[in-house]
Formats: C-alpha cells, sequence, structure tokens
C-alpha cells in the first residue's frame, strides 16, 4: 500500500441480510468507524439500500452490486446508476465473478456497467479475477490482462474507479493466494494500468484484494505494495471482523 492511495475496506453483502439485520449491521459498523483510518463501503442487495442508508454514519460510503448499463427504459427488473445515485450510492460493484458466472455478463458488458456508473458521477469497483483452472494452467496474468483490458473504460481514472483482484478460486473457499503471489498479480495490473491509462492514473488507481480475506490473513495481505483494501465477502457479514479487517490497513 502507497501512501498516495487512501486504503478502501468495501463489503460485499451479496444476496444476505434483511431489513433489521441490515441494518442492525450498518449501525454496528457505523460505530465502530472512527477507529479505523481506512475508508469504509458497504453493498448490500438493491433492496436495502434505503433503510441501510439511513442507519450508516456519514463515515462509511454506500454502494451497490450492480447497474444496468442504460439510464432508464424497458428493462424489467434493473436498476440504472442513475437511480443508485439518487439513493444515496457513491460506488458499485461491477463484473463480479458471480454476475459473469451467474448472468454471462461479458467484458463488454461490464465495461458499459461501469461507463454507466461515471455518467451518472459514481464510482466503478471493477472486478476481475481468474478460475482454478486457469490458474493450474499458467494463464493468470494473461486472463487478468484481458479483463483489464476489455472492462475498464478508457476515461477511468484513480477518482472513478477501483479495480478488485478476485481469484474466483479463493472466493468464498477460505483458500487464498499467499501475500507473494496475490502482489505479483496487483503489480500485473498495476503496470497494465499504466500502458492503457497512463502513470498518474495507475499510480493513483486503488486495488483491492478479494477472496476470502478474514482478520487473521488481513495483515499479510494489505502489507502488500500494490493491494489497496480488500473487497468482503463473507466476514463483512460481522462488524467486528469487517472493522478487524479494516484495523489491519498499514
Ligand atoms: C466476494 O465475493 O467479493 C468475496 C471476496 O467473498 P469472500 O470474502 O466471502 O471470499
Amino acid at each position: 500500500m502507497s501512501d498516495a492511495r487512501t486504503p478502501l475496506i468495501a463489503g460485499n453483502w451479496k444476496m444476505n441480510s434483511m431489513t433489521a439485520s441490515g441494518a442492525e449491521l450498518a449501525a454496528a459498523i457505523s460505530a465502530g468507524a472512527s477507529e479505523v483510518s481506512a475508508e469504509l463501503l458497504v453493498c448490500p442487495p438493491a433492496i436495502l439500500i434505503a433503510p441501510v442508508s439511513a442507519a450508516l454514519s456519514e463515515g462509511v460510503a454506500l454502494g451497490a452490486q450492480d447497474c444496468h448499463a442504460a439510464e432508464s427504459g424497458a428493462h424489467t427488473g434493473d436498476i440504472s446508476a442513475e437511480m443508485l445515485a439518487d439513493s444515496g450510492c457513491a460506488y458499485v460493484i461491477v463484473g463480479h465473478s458471480e454476475r459473469r458466472a451467474d448472468h454471462g455478463e461479458t467484458n463488454e458488458q461490464v465495461c458499459a456497467k461501469a461507463e454507466a456508473a461515471h455518467r451518472a458521477g459514481i464510482r466503478a469497483v471493477i472486478c476481475v479475477g481468474e478460475t482454478e483452472s486457469e490458474r493450474d494452467s499458467g494463464d493468470t496474468l494473461v486472463v487478468i490482462s484481458k479483463q483489464l483490458s476489455g472492462s475498464i473504460p478508457a476515461a477511468a481514472n484513480a477518482e472513478n474507479t477501483v479495480v478488485a483482484y478476485e481469484p474466483v478460486w479463493a472466493i468464498g473457499t477460505g483458500r487464498t493466494p499467499t501475500n507473494d503471489e496475490a502482489q505479483a498479480v496487483h503489480a500485473h495490473i498495476r503496470e497494465a494500468l499504466v500502458a492503457s491509462h497512463g502513470e498518474a492514473v495507475s499510480a493513483g488507481m486503488r486495488l483491492l484484494y478479494g477472496g476470502s480475506m478474514k482478520p487473521d490473513n488481513a495483515l499479510g495481505l494489505l502489507a502488500q505494495r500494490d493491494i489497496d483494501g480488500g473487497l468482503i465477502g463473507g466476514a463483512s457479514l460481522k462488524a467486528a471482523d469487517f472493522l478487524a479487517i479494516a484495523a489491519s490497513c498499514p
């Protein structure tokens, strides 16, 4: 982590929580937010954005887990980035591997969603990551490069975009790459960003690690030079664990 980049600890609640439990979790995270220096972000399911927003303190940012690329129109069941901004969201996750897998989202669609976020004035957290078989066949960096070039809009900059590296095989499995392996992919992402978006954008953009980050492995991962925070799934559902991870930021 570099002093030039403010660490970001983001919680992806996925399809978990109800109104009361979501508000309770948001309030508990808010209560501990002033004790950590990292920026905190929670991304509840869309239907809980309003009650979570009401329970959050100003020190914790609100985000969503997906958006549609269009501003409005005949897209039953979808939510636009403008609607998210209107509901108080400052961030939206796009291209999570579960959406790429469950909904067949392509790099091109992910890029359009990130552009929609920028259009609406909110930050896109763009997810990339290799599957286990891609890692085993030595293709990790090639896969990541392809996802980056296809998913990150040309107009992305350090202010409007965060990249999350989430190895698919580490999500929800309790397995993680070693600290050195995670750093190597992050360094590769940073280099790819120099080539695609220039030195200044690359140096300022926050790169999160995601995949079974927990209080007991966060310190080592977050100490890596190119890891600027975490995208946390399971451990973001317990305020104490989420805050302990945030407290591990150097
Ligand atoms: C995620 O899905 O974004 C994630 C990182 O999940 P977990 O922390 O549970 O592996």
